[in-house]
């Protein structure tokens, strides 16, 4: 099963053979309250007008605004957005914030875009989607292929419609237009909190090694993290090809050969390797940063990692589930290892609404707390139920959004 929608709604029909919410409230929650596709022209340097295929999916607002990244790629289809949006909804939920989830997503390789292509691009994606965002409504946020500068052209054409600052509306965006301390590196953060704690649960320590597939926003910031505190990161992948070093590799000397080069280095002691070994080498923890379906049925049994930890969304399975919770592999999910990001844009919606900002080591003192209280309270419904780490986020997700269903009287 490839499908991200069926995957997502699989788990979401997994948990509830456990939890038995109220089915009229479950029969909702597999479906976005809103889907919609929209048309972007864009004046391209040669004159000619191409039209760009958009999505906007807000999945559930019940415990507030619709919130989640948008997606620039090739790739994009209606369904991963629905199902990315789906995953955004119990996120919020996991780590406790007052967001709902939502997610958007552009069919194009940016890459083959101009700067000049790029800004007419996401300028027109917020104009097309513009009467179903604002702070209180739904907010959007970088993902694959967007960034902080794609956030800014956006907040700027959306505060051009009305003619008022309206920072709080998108979340990633520049320092100098309200963006957050941390916020740049967020997931990773996040994901590092998760990792240090799943792994001292499961009495792993520094010693430990690490594979890393996907070395952009998430997985470089990673492995750097992992890296500075004494981990050895064995192995990383980008599209393209893996390089593994048993004995550890230079993190930074791969990150400037690829910021140089656009291509993983090979180094002295290092094997170059084919882009989708990083997830079968010998590496205590693995961590999927690239995109979902990664970890399948037929590559599931190679794995040798004890964690996962996904800062991919999606990056497993529910067949590749199985097979790695049958070899004893702990998979902490998506939801909880990837929140990071979220969380801190949470805070920078926050500090939009104060119109104060905080310090970056307050930042990351609010997201330890907040990352270390959700896994633990995911550890607690893991063994509430006697089931997998997964299914622990879901279990707490699913109640606490299906508790604010029912106080909304949408039962
Ligand atoms: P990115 O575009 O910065 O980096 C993606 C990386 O994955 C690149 O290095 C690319 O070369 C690599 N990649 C792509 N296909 C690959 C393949 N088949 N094998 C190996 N590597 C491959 O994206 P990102 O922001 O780091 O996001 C990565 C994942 O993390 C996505 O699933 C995204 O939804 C998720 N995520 C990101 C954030 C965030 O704040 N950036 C937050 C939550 C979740």
């Amino acid at each position: 099963m490839n499908n991200p929608l069926e995957s997502a709604r699989q788990q979401l029909v997994n948990i509830q053979a456990i939890l038995q919410i109220n089915p009229n409230i479950f029969e909702r929650l597999l479906y976005p309250d809103r889907m919609i596709e929209v048309a972007i022209p864009v004046k391209m340097d040669d004159g000619t007008t191409k039209i760009f295929t958009g999505y906007r999916s807000q999945h559930n607002n019940a415990r507030g605004p619709y919130k989640g990244g948008i997606r620039f790629h090739p790739g994009v289809t209606r369904e991963e957005v629905m199902a990315l949006s789906m995953w955004m909804t119990w996120k919020t939920a996991v780590v406790d914030i007052p967001l709902g989830g939502g997610k958007g997503g552009v069919v194009v390789d940016a890459k083959g875009l101009s700067d000049q292509e790029l800004e007419a691009l996401s300028r027109g994606y917020m104009r097309a989607i513009y009467p179903l965002v604002g702070k209180n409504r739904d907010v959007p946020a970088p993902d694959v292929s967007t960034d902080a500068r794609t956030m800014g052209w956006m907040l700027d054409e959306y505060e051009m419609l009305p003619g008022e600052c309206s920072p709080g509306v998108i979340t990633g965006k520049p320092l100098s237009i309200g963006g957050s301390l941390g916020r740049d590196y967020a997931t990773a953060q996040g994901a590092f909190y998760v990792l240090e704690r799943a792994a001292a649960k499961l009495h792993l320590g520094k010693e430990s090694t690490i594979a890393i597939q996907g070395f952009g926003n998430g997985g470089c910031h990673l492995a750097h993290m992992l890296e500075k505190s004494g981990y050895r990161v064995v192995a990383i992948a980008d599209s393209k090809s893996t390089v593994y070093r048993s004995a550890g590799l230079d993190v930074k000397e791969v990150d400037e050969h690829k910021r140089v080069t656009g291509t993983l280095k090979t180094c002295i002691g290092c094997e170059k390797l084919p882009s989708e070994a990083v997830l079968s080498l010998p590496a205590d923890i693995l961590v999927p940063a690239a995109l979902e379906n990664a970890i399948h049925r037929e590559n599931a049994e190679a794995v040798q990692a004890k964690i996962i930890v996904e800062i991919a969304n999606g990056p497993t399975t529910p067949e590749a589930e199985e097979i790695l919770l049958g070899k004893g592999v702990t998979v902490v999910p998506d939801i909880l290892a990837n929140a990071g990001g979220v969380v801190v844009s949470y805070f920078e919606q926050v500090q939009n609404a104060i119109n104060y900002f905080w310090t970056e080591t307050d930042i990351n003192v609010k997201l330890k707390e907040k990352m270390e209280t959700a896994i633990d309270a995911v550890w607690n419904e893991k063994e509430r139920y006697n089931t997998s780490v997964r299914m622990g986020a879901y279990a707490l997700a699913v109640k606490r959004v299906a508790q604010a269903m029912q106080d909304r009287g949408r039962g």
